[in-house]
């Protein structure tokens, strides 16, 4: 028989032989996918022969709607609904690179574990990556999840690529008030491979979907071992490393937890929501014309008049240290918010919490206008002012509540933290 892409090969030379995947081949060279992941190329003229026919993949009849799973009694019953990235994907042998190609169902089916857990219910809202994902997704999204909640699932789980992962659980944390756990998961490595994270991933969501924890939390790797996962509140979390499992990181604040694996046993770190602590309520509006600018020495302030004069409805910079642009963007602050554009300034460092009270710059930025975003990520902040300025609010409830705690994305109350602020004579 011959050998396909997908089937498993052995490749030998003259001094050297492979195992592995066939993957497509270039017209000088045989290409095999590895044990370890890395792909070799041998002159075409080795001598294949084949190991193993390529496994059909198990793949749901029922993809794009509920599916009816057999019920387990006594188990709570979590729906998954899933949006693609690589957790949902699998190497395609055609092009050699990861495409999303499985639904929830077939994730279901490719982790047996997770059926110990619960039962479920499953949806296709999306199959993209997240590179693709934007407001009016997080919308549908937000609204797939209320209805599977006012069906009575006991918890979410939402499959989801890592790129955009933080951006969606922020926009979720704002969107939904949530009595039952809403838990998303990606994976770094897809399925296919020897290194996958998916599965452990998933089987640590699927733990704390069942949980007390009435949040909306990222549950990925804690370490490159699989030893835990983190549990991550929502509007704290960003992915801190292209390629490694233990990409996710709570940034100003700690973990809600930890899941250790296999035992699925949960440590908390910090106070959370519980389970029927709060009715479920959507609030889905989200106004898309934001956007931000990460401010670098000589950038021209021209931009954010541009941003003002060109529909943008609200504008977070990315400032530096405790907040700061160069003095040339001053008047510009000024003419945007004067135009009744809410201007929230973030800090490039990550850690730590914005405070334009301590240098001459920091302060003209406050009387030009500009909002102290705390100690929100960027992008959080980002998302909350999308969804602030999608409620219909006036501007100056805007921006009162862009400084206001809402879902844990600012630590304490507000307020400027540096030992210079005693001194603030504003
Ligand atoms: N680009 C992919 C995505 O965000 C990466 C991943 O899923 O990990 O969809």
């Amino acid at each position: 028989m011959v050998a396909e892409q997908g089937d498993r090969v052995r490749v030998a030379t003259d001094n050297v032989t492979y195992e592995g995947t066939l993957m497509p081949s270039t017209t000088i060279n045989i290409v095999v996918k590895l044990d370890n992941g890395y792909n070799v190329g041998v002159d075409r003229s080795a001598c294949i022969e084949l190991l193993e026919k390529k496994a059909p993949a198990p793949r749901s009849e029922k993809s794009e709607e509920d599916t009816g799973a057999v019920e387990e009694e006594g188990l709570p019953t979590v729906a998954i609904l899933s949006t693609g990235g690589t957790i949902a994907s699998k190497v395609d042998y055609r092009t050699g690179a990861v495409t999303s190609q499985f639904t929830a169902e077939d994730i279901l089916n490719a982790i047996p574990e997770l059926r110990k857990i619960a039962n479920y219910r499953t949806k296709v809202v999306y199959s993209i990556l997240s590179e693709n994902m934007r407001a009016e997704y997080w919308i549908t999204l937000a609204r797939a999840i209320a209805e599977e909640i006012e069906k009575g699932a006991d918890g979410i789980i939402v499959t989801h690529g890592t790129d955009t992962l933080g951006y969606t659980a922020s926009a979720l944390s704002f969107m939904i008030k949530t009595p039952v756990p809403i838990v998303l998961v990606g994976s770094q490595r897809s399925a296919d491979r020897p290194s996958s994270d998916n599965a452990m991933n998933a089987i640590c969501a699927a733990s704390v979907a069942v949980s007390d924890i009435a949040e909306v939390s990222v549950v990925m790797h804690g370490t490159t071992s699989d030893d835990y996962c983190l549990i991550h509140r929502g509007t704290r979390v960003r992915k801190m490393h292209t390629s490694r499992r233990d990409a996710f990181r709570s940034i100003n604040a700690q973990p809600i937890g930890r899941i250790d694996y296999p035992s699925c046993k949960i440590e908390t770190f910090t106070g959370y929501a519980r389970r029927g602590e709060r009715k479920l309520a959507l609030h889905d509006r989200m106004e898309p014309k934001c956007t931000i600018l990460r401010y670098t020495p000589g950038m021209s302030p021209e931009l954010l008049r541009f941003c003002s004069l060109s529909g943008y409805k609200g504008i977070v910079i990315d400032g530096t240290g405790l907040g700061h642009v160069a003095a040339d963007w001053i008047p510009l602050i000024e003419f945007a918010t004067a135009e009744g554009i809410p201007v929230v300034v973030t800090s490039q460092c990550l850690n730590g919490r914005i405070c334009d009270r301590v240098y001459d710059t920091g302060r003209d930025m406050l009387r030009a206008g500009a909002i102290e975003g705390e100690d929100m990520l960027s992008e959080v902040a980002l998302v909350k002012l999308m969804w602030a300025l999608g409620q219909g609010w006036s501007y100056e409830e805007v921006c009162a509540k862009m400084k206001e705690g809402l879902a844990g994305e600012i630590s304490g109350s507000s307020g400027c933290r540096h030992e210079y602020c005693a001194f603030d004579n504003l």
